[in-house]
């Protein structure tokens, strides 16, 4: 706009500062979850589409973005359900088509006008088309712009308030004209300079508008971002880690209470359970700060470990707390403790959420004042009622479920204390990540089966086979055993017509697969205690079939579990169907795992669970995956950290994870090279870091 200043913002101003967003856009971006010029800087384009070439409109190609350029040569407004317009140049034809929001367009379209239209090249009803492409309307003899122009997500609630790459683009570039040239850093001076990374802003001017947007390029002013991710974490980590002090608490290891536990669990150790055990108490009696991660594939008998553990601390006169990321797995560990524990004179309890308030408040009580030894619970425990009289251990069960800061949280618990912290796992963290989130951090690893155990044989089942599948379940569940059904909805959804619902299969099991028994069912939406019930009568052999959702999927024991057959399979990752299979073969019944594939199972995930099905290796489940999925998934990482995370992959950038661990151990130690200005912004930012992931602690 000539001659006339616009007044500056701030990163942290309100969106509706900058040109082209009204109050209505605004609640927009806010759904979206972009509320400041910074969010918005950091709404990086998911694409860049290079305009400095025009592409001829018979050389298109499905998926590519593109931006062509022609004259309007019809145009069909279909009441108000869609518009189609078609474009001609020489060499061909191309339709242009709206489905909402064309309303305002429509009067600027004139037949013989020139067009400039750009966006990703779709296919239908072997046509190529644009939708809802971004346009601009050229005079006679005026040429397309040029240049690299970016392509920004389109989520529902942008494209509501006409929204779209264009109007994004203009505010980024208005943000970036009435913002400073230096804006406040998360990442001090000196380690800038020692990494090499432009200023801030000319990352977030290179990222929107790139002179070059060969990948290459585009890494350099990405890596500015992760390592900033990187560098928060790292630092979060070691404060977390240094407060809590160089010692452990003192333990003796008389052993008779772990004596006990031994005698009630009915069941020898094996070699690797014992050799793990050992380990453990080694390190307690050295009085050393106690930091292990326990990894053993499903079923190899991690609960044990962890009770003996917890015997030993609780012996010696301290509390310990067992959490796990889900209530069924929590009630399973709390009866498992009891059994365990019987006749020790140890308190157990429970702490779910969805307890009545006096329940509650006499469970606070005990706990404050030390009567309860051992509390086993969800992230309940994390609620800053839970107050641990004198906490000695905190344990996490299958910790790829809970946020990086969660694991911590649990720990924090012990006050000024450093109890100690054992972290239990199926999935395989490689250890050079696990090093650097977790610090000192040891590692034990189960790697033998209890004795007796036959291997789950795994089939891929076609549906001319499935009858001949359910005769077999039937002998099975006639001699004893018990066969879950596992479905990927609980509903039937008409958007995914063929993939089959809980619901569904339910019904079918109780008409036509098994008339007269009894079929249990179980999805997360239930109440708890009906989940429970359900689960109880199928535990009891009351009942010998369950039909669930994966909420069955972490850590379920039912010894007598010999089936498990999964509808769908191609939805699950292999790493989840793992779990699964693992809920099975847990006692000493010969096991089978059945997967019937449907018709959204595509060739090469069908590919993938023959290779599933060839192997019960956890280890080797885990590099399948990860060559399907990407890193960002093998370990739920991306998922757990989601809020805290938007560049980093924890997987991925394990150098820049490891330099920014180097660099945050550094800051602390030379903060005094820092300016105080750039240190108490950092100290903001990394406050807004840990709420970040206050907030995944409430959806976990
Ligand atoms: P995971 O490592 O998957 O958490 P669990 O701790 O749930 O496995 O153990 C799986 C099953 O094996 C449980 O029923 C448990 O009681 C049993 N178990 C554990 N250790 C042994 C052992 N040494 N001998 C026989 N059974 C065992
Ligand atoms: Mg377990």
């Amino acid at each position: 706009m000539p001659g006339k200043m616009k007044p500056p913002v701030l990163p942290n101003s309100s969106l509706d500062a900058l040109s082209g967003i009204g109050e209505k856009r605004v609640a927009a971006f806010h759904a979206y979850g972009l509320h400041t010029v910074d969010d918005l800087f950091r709404f990086l384009p998911r694409a860049y589409l290079n305009r400095a070439r025009i592409t001829p409109l018979s050389d298109l190609e499905e998926g590519v973005f593109s931006s062509v350029v022609g004259r309007i040569q019809r145009i069909q407004p279909m009441g108000r359900q869609r518009l189609v317009v078609t474009l001609e140049d020489n060499t061909g034809r191309l339709s242009l088509v709206w489905f909402k929001g064309f309303h305002f367009l429509l009067p600027r379209f004139e037949e013989g006008k020139r067009l400039n239209a750009w966006g990703k090249i779709t296919r239908f009803r072997n046509e190529f088309q644009l939708s809802h492409p971004d346009l601009k309307f050229l005079e006679v003899n005026e040429a397309p712009e040029k240049g690299v122009f970016p392509v920004y997500v389109k989520p529902e609630t942008l494209s509501e308030a006409a929204i779209d790459s264009k109007i994004i683009a203009a505010a980024v570039r208005d943000a970036l004209e009435r913002t400073r040239e230096i804006l406040p850093e998360a990442v001090p001076a000196a380690l800038r300079m020692r990494n090499g990374f432009p200023a801030i802003k000319e990352v977030y001017r290179k990222l929107h508008f790139p002179e070059d947007d060969s990948p290459a390029a585009m890494a350099t002013f990405l890596r500015r971002l992760k390592y900033e991710e990187a560098f928060l974490l790292c630092l979060k980590m070691e404060k977390l880690s240094r407060a809590m002090g160089k010692t452990g608490l003192p333990m003796k290891l008389p052993g008779a209470l772990s004596g006990s536990i031994l005698k009630n669990a009915g069941f020898a150790p094996t070699i690797a359970q014992r050799r793990v055990l050992a380990d453990i108490e080694a390190e307690l009696a050295a009085g050393r700060p106690f930091k292990r991660l326990l990894q053993g594939d499903v079923g190899s008998g991690k609960t044990f470990v962890c009770a003996v553990f917890m015997a030993h601390i609780i012996e010696n006169g301290y509390q310990a707390a067992l959490m796990a990321p889900t209530e069924i797995l929590a009630r399973q560990h709390f009866i498992e403790m009891e059994r365990l524990f019987a006749g020790t004179g140890v308190q157990t309890a429970l702490f779910v959420s969805g307890q009545s308030k006096s329940e509650r408040a006499k469970l606070d009580r005990d706990l404050a004042a030390g009567r309860i030894g051992l509390a086993v619970g969800t992230h309940a425990l994390l609620s800053p009622d839970v107050v641990f009289g004198n906490l000695g251990a905190a344990v996490v069960d299958e910790q790829h479920r809970f946020g990086v800061l969660q694991r911590l949280a649990l720990r924090r618990k012990g006050g000024e204390g450093a109890p100690a912290l054992m972290v239990a796992s199926a999935t395989p963290i490689p250890r050079t990540l696990a090093l650097t989130l977790y610090g000192d951090l040891a590692l034990s690893v189960i790697n033998e089966l209890p004795p007796g155990r036959i291997p789950v044989k795994t089939h891929r089942v076609p549906e001319n086979k499935r009858s001949d599948m359910v005769r077999f379940i039937r002998d099975k569940v006639a001699s004893g055993g018990r066969a879950f059904f596992i479905l990927p909805l609980v509903e039937a959804s008409e958007k995914m017509q063929e993939v089959t619902s809980l619901a569904e299969m339910h019904e079918r099991l109780q008409r036509d697969y098994f008339p007269g028994m009894a079929v249990e069912k179980i999805h997360g939406r239930m109440p708890v205690e009906e989940k429970e019930a359900a689960l109880a009568r199928f535990r009891s052999g009351e009942s010998r079939l369950l039909a669930a959702t994966t909420v069955v999927e972490v850590g379920i024991d039912i010894p007598q579990a010999d089936v498990m057959v999964v509808e769908n399979p191609e939805r699950f990752g292999l790493a989840q169907l793992h779990q699964l299979r693992g809920r099975v073969g847990r006692g000493n019944r010969e096991s089978f795992c059945f997967l019937l594939p449907g018709l959204s199972c595509s060739e090469g995930a069908y590919e993938r669970l023959g290779k599933f099905a060839a192997t019960n290796d956890g280890f080797i489940i885990a590099e399948l995956d990860f060559e399907a999925r990407g890193a960002g998934d093998l370990a739920g990482y991306r998922q757990s950290g989601s809020s805290a995370f938007k560049f980093l992959d924890l997987l991925h950038d394990m150098q820049l994870i490891e330099t920014a661990k180097k660099d945050a151990v550094w800051f602390l130690e030379n903060i005094g090279e820092t300016t105080s200005e750039e240190q108490k912004y950092i100290e903001k930012v990394l406050n807004a870091f840990a709420d970040d992931d206050d907030d995944v602690l409430q959806t976990a």
